[in-house]
């Protein structure tokens, strides 16, 4: 099924969200805390004449892990070569992109956490002493081939904090977690991509559209260009907060930015009346993965506080009983359609 409010990337959007992607510290809002060390870090490496150490950007998926790895390259005046985990499978796809590297160069990695041990192996040699270990042959016959690497810096990229190896983790120079924005910084990323779409948005409408996007850039651009479809049938050249509502309700979209997925998972959790389930059985009830669950789904909710995670399983707070206009006292049998 695919979700308006989605956060994976969609293929046939890539060219357009690159358009859209923040090219200076400027115009990538929020995150400051992480701006204002990585320009430290930054600065001082080009005082050194060295190359900056290695980072890695944890968070959920469209916070702008990639568009800050971008960022320091062009700050660091850098070729960025980007490649994401699963594509390297074999020892040799890394050996090919570590010997393609030039002095300076950033390697982005993304979904970092799914490197396998063996590849892994390798990176560490790499990233600690810019050296490429290479084993040939196998058994009693074989031989390692020390090659000298150029500087370089790794970027990695993960949402799952908790699945990437300790020593991978602590390889890695700086660590820094990205946070779900607040409205007011995703009304401004709106107002900002609506400019370079040649459209106009109020105030208002933006900061509709900033509430109902789950604290993520991604979708929130999403949401825009959508709402840009309606008011454009409309001949509309303002996007007004009347076409925004009604484009963001005719998209299924609620007021909290809730879609059929994060209902279906709040309405699960009421209906166990405060008995905590886990993953696996929400996972089986919602007909979906766990990762997507844990890393896609719940973060925001539990964020926001529509979701405790306890030691024992998921239960779903006051808020999420409010949101469905129930108290936490009422016996939750009003969701006929949960079977749907
Ligand atoms: P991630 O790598 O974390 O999945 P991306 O860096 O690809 O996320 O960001 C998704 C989109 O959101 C990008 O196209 C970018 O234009 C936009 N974006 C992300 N963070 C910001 C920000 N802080 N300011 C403005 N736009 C942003």
């Amino acid at each position: 099924m695919e979700r308006i409010v989605d956060v994976e990337k969609l293929n046939f959007e890539d060219v357009d969200e690159a358009s859209l992607r923040p090219s200076n510290w400027d115009e990538y809002i929020g995150q400051e805390k992480i701006k204002r060390n990585l320009q430290v870090f930054i600065k001082a490496a080009q005082k050194r004449g060295d190359v900056l150490d290695h980072v890695l950007f944890f968070g959920p998926p469209g916070l702008g892990k990639t568009t800050l790895a971008n960022l320091i390259a062009n700050e660091m005046g850098a070729n960025i070569k980007t490649t994401a985990a699963p594509m390297i499978e074999k020892s040799g796809d890394l050996a090919a992109i570590l010997t393609n590297l030039e002095e300076g160069d950033i390697l982005f990695i993304d979904e970092i956490h799914r490197l396998s041990p063996a590849i892994e192996e390798i990176l560490y040699p790499a990233m600690e002493d810019f050296r490429l270990d290479i084993i040939i042959g196998s058994g009693p016959a074989a031989q390692t081939l020390k090659l000298d690497l150029p500087k370089f810096t790794l970027i990695g990229a993960t949402t799952r904090a908790g699945m990437i190896s300790a020593p991978l983790r602590d390889r890695f120079g700086m660590h820094f977690r990205l946070q779900f924005y607040s409205h007011q910084e995703l009304a401004k990323i709106i107002q900002k991509a609506s400019k370079k779409l040649d459209f106009f948005c109020e105030d208002d409408a933006a900061l509709e559209t900033s509430r109902r996007s789950r604290g993520t850039p991604r979708i929130a651009l999403r949401l825009l260009k959508r709402i840009r479809d309606f008011a454009i049938v409309e001949d509309e050249e303002t996007i007004k907060l009347h076409r925004a509502k009604y484009a963001l309700d005719e998209l299924g979209v609620d007021s909290e930015g809730f879609d059929e997925m994060d209902i279906k998972l709040l309405k699960l959790l009421i209906s166990a009346n405060g008995r905590p389930l886990g993953l696996s059985t929400i996972a089986a009830n919602l007909s979906e993965d766990e990762g997507t669950i844990e890393d896609v789904i719940e973060p925001y909710l539990i964020a926001n506080g529509f979701i405790e995670k306890t030691a024992r399983g998921r239960v779903a707070t006051a808020k999420s009983y409010s949101h469905f206009g129930l108290s936490m006292k009422q016996q939750p049998n009003l969701f006929e359609d949960m079977d749907e």
